[in-house]
């Protein structure tokens, strides 16, 4: 099964793919994240990198496909795979069309802005295992500012402020909503009401995929 996660940045993509791969027993594949890892390591590629994502641009296609690739040649993908936050533009798209990959399900997460823009000022993550929570929704942590995974201190991203924000709803309007026509005309979009509570969007989603 292959799934890709559509959505604004702070719709919950990250949450629900999550979510998804547990019951699903696939990976969940972030491309942020993966970027995020190089981003800590260091290294040649990070400079470059960091100038985009920390101005909320999208990093071009030709590196974010190659990193792709390479994380898909991995042998846990043989048995399917949810992207979340990849392909972010149409040459993104059809970059998987070109490896053969056929995609089953894209679920287009819906929230309005205003709502994105809330949650993603209060969105707090650990800088040493990647798990995300919020102070405004039901992802709370159990203490305030600790880690429930691994206890290290939570932090803001350095992409989470509101000028960095406003570009990346931009960049998404203007680079990745073009790809709700190029999914929906290949009749496999569907759409998830992502302002629900986190359950009942998982739930809608998870009924989507079986169905
Ligand atoms: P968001 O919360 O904006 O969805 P992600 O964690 O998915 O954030 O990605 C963080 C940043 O990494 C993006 O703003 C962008 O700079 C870069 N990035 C991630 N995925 C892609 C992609 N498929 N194409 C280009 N850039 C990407
Ligand atoms: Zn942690």
């Amino acid at each position: 099964m292959k799934i890709i996660f559509l959505g604004a940045p702070g719709s919950g993509k990250g949450t629900q793919s999550a979510l998804l791969s547990k019951k699903l027993g696939i990976p969940a594949i972030s491309t942020g994240d993966i970027i995020r890892g190089i981003l800590k390591s260091g290294g040649d590629k990070a400079e470059v990198l960091k100038s985009y994502t920390e101005n909320g641009k999208l990093v071009p296609d030709d590196l974010v496909i190659e990193l792709l690739k390479s994380r898909l040649s991995n042998p846990d993908c043989s048995k399917g795979y949810i992207l979340d936050g990849f392909p972010r533009t149409v040459a993104q798209a059809e970059a998987l069309e070109n490896m053969g990959i056929k995609i089953d399900t894209v679920i287009d997460i819906n929230v309005e802005d205003d709502l994105i823009c809330k949650r993603m000022l209060s969105r707090l993550v650990c800088p040493k295992c990647g798990s995300v929570f919020n102070s405004a929704t039901e992802m709370k942590p159990k203490v305030q500012n600790i880690c429930d995974n691994c206890g290290a201190e939570l932090i803001q991203r350095k992409d989470d402020t509101e000028e960095t924000i406003r570009t990346r709803l931009k960049v998404y309007k203007e680079q990745t909503l073009p790809l709700r026509n190029y999914y929906s005309s290949k009749k496999i979009l569907k759409t998830v009401d992502g302002g629900a509570p986190i359950s009942q969007s998982s739930a809608e989603v998870l009924s989507l995929v079986k169905n």
